[in-house]
């Protein structure tokens, strides 16, 4: 008899958990269901900037509702669990829904930090009018309804998504001051001339930046009008996004007593202290890690799937090496490992074009990448993530590094999708077995479902090795 296996959350980690689970043939040992909150199949979230342009969720949609249901998956959309009776192995879920499971994974994701600013919130204790987070796709629908041209708004944080909602609102028309608390924008994953090259890039976009700032108190009565900062300074906004961070969603896994710190807390087989019980994605605190990023989540799943499935019942999650590679309003920004040096044996190696604004870093330990960053481009970052990840010995011309001939021979297959990890020889041969447009090549590959930033490159890709294909338009060799 089959086992009930429920993923509660139906985020980016549920989505690719259910592919790594299908791919090892789950349905032959579980019966599948999965409850989601959101009115919507499983989305890209790193996408959201496209609804908040004036996209739909349709077009960041990696899983339509159908096709949980071709699949054989029980979907429960728009259906919050509240908590699971783990003894009795019963899912409590709003509107008093109840569901018998044998195996359950937490894949709730994150939520957007509001942080206590004073007169921010109304007296149903959601922020006022006029003031949103920016996490989900109802959020960027909300935010795009009130975004009018020649208003003003202000966002509150200069990391990835501040920064992402300022470029949005910017190219909708508005006034858009970003305020962020620290330095230098981005602080968290850049250092700090990285972080003054990032803004430059941002300022040039139309985005002003106040850094060092950080708000004291909302203006407004019924709806926000400004937000006064700590110096005294007024900013104007008719739109408020707070972009503060994200905390874990833990509320279900608390109400059923798993044990949570920041994160619901796994071990090196993404189980809980509850048997039966396990989490994936942003939601999961492993060796006191959260991460917030997919590509940690990817390895998650992966392993998850191997063990639930006993494909692989000695796999492992050992933690991630940290690689980001991001399109930041425009920008491109990689960054792993160290930004700075820690001891006084570090190396630290800088190459500044001004000009072009780009801007590359690599610290160096014990003659090997221990960190990288790079703003302006990023196309030397899948070759620094090479050496950062195998820790190979450096080159004795540590610029080499990024431009000798050995290290584009050392490259030799480059990795084009950095969130799928798809090389480029995989593509091409994904293309000449019969892949002859974008979607067909991300259903074969799964390149170019992450961040999307390589979705160029494969459409070159494709035009350049298949006579047929037509991509956005253009046929190859037209
Ligand atoms: C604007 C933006 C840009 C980003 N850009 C990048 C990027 O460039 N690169 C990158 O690597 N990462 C990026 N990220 C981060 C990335 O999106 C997250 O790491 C990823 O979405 C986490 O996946 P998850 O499934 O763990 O959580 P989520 O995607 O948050 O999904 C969790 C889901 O579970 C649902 N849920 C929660 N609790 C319950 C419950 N009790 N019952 C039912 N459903 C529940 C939630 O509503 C949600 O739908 C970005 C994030 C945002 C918001």
């Amino acid at each position: 008899m089959k086992k009930r296996l429920v993923i509660i959350g139906n985020g980016m980690a549920a989505g690719r958990l259910l592919d790594e689970l299908l791919r090892r043939g789950a349905p032959e040992r579980f019966d599948i269901a999965v409850f989601g909150d959101e009115p919507h199949g499983c989305y890209n979230r790193i996408l959201l900037g496209r609804v908040l342009g004036g996209g739909s969720a349709d077009d960041i949609t990696l899983k339509t509702t159908a096709w949980y249901a071709e699949k054989g998956i029980d979907f429960h959309v728009g259906v919050r669990v509240c908590r699971l009776d783990t003894t009795a192995r019963v899912i409590h879920a709003a509107g008093g829904k109840t569901y018998q499971f044998d195996v359950a994974v937490f894949a709730t994701g994150s939520r957007a930090v509001v942080p206590p600013i004073e007169n921010l919130l109304g007296p149903d204790g959601a922020p006022k009018a006029g003031a949103f987070v920016y996490r989900t796709v109802a959020d960027c629908e909300r935010i795009r309804a009130e975004a009018k041209p020649a208003s003003s708004a202000v966002v509150l944080g200069g990391g990835l998504l501040g920064l992402e909602a300022a470029k949005g609102l910017c190219d909708l028309g508005l006034h858009v001051t970003v305020a962020h608390r620290a330095d230098t924008l981005m602080n968290l994953q850049v250092d700090r001339t990285g972080g003054m090259f990032l803004r430059q890039a941002v300022e040039q976009a139309g985005v002003f930046v106040r850094t060092g700032a950080e708000a004291a108190a909302v203006r407004g009565t019924d709806r926000i009008t400004g937000v006064a900062l700590k110096s005294g300074e007024i900013l104007p906004a008719d739109i408020l996004v707070l972009a503060c961070g994200v905390r874990p969603r833990v509320d279900a896994a608390e109400a059923s007593n798993v044990p949570v710190k920041t994160g619901i807390v796994v071990n090196d087989l993404l189980a809980t202290a509850v048997p039966g019980v396990f989490a994936v994605g942003e939601c999961a605190e492993h060796a006191g890690k959260v991460y917030g990023v997919v590509p940690p989540i990817w390895e998650q799943c992966g392993v998850l799937a191997d063990i639930l499935t006993g494909a692989n019942p000695m796999a492992r999650y050992r933690g991630s090496k940290l690689y980001t590679r991001l399109k930041v309003a425009g920008v491109e920004v990689a960054s792993m490992g160290a930004v700075d040096a820690t001891n006084d044996s570090d190396e630290v190696i800088q190459v500044i074009e001004d000009r072009r604004g780009i801007y590359r870093k690599l610290v160096i330990r014990d003659g090997k990448l221990a960190g990288a960053v790079v703003v302006g481009e990023s196309d030397s970052a899948p070759a620094l993530a090479r050496w950062f990840d195998r820790a190979d010995p450096l080159p004795p011309n540590r610029l080499d590094v990024f431009c000798s001939p050995d290290v584009s021979a050392a490259a030799g297959d480059p990795e084009i999708c950095n969130c799928h990890h798809v090389t480029e020889s995989a593509i091409v041969g994904a293309v000449r077995d019969g892949c002859t447009s974008l979607p067909q090549l991300s259903a074969a590959t799964r390149a170019g479902t992450g961040c999307g930033t390589c979705r160029g490159a494969l459409a070159r890709l494709i035009l350049k090795n298949s006579p047929k294909a037509v991509v956005n338009g253009t046929a190859a060799h037209a």
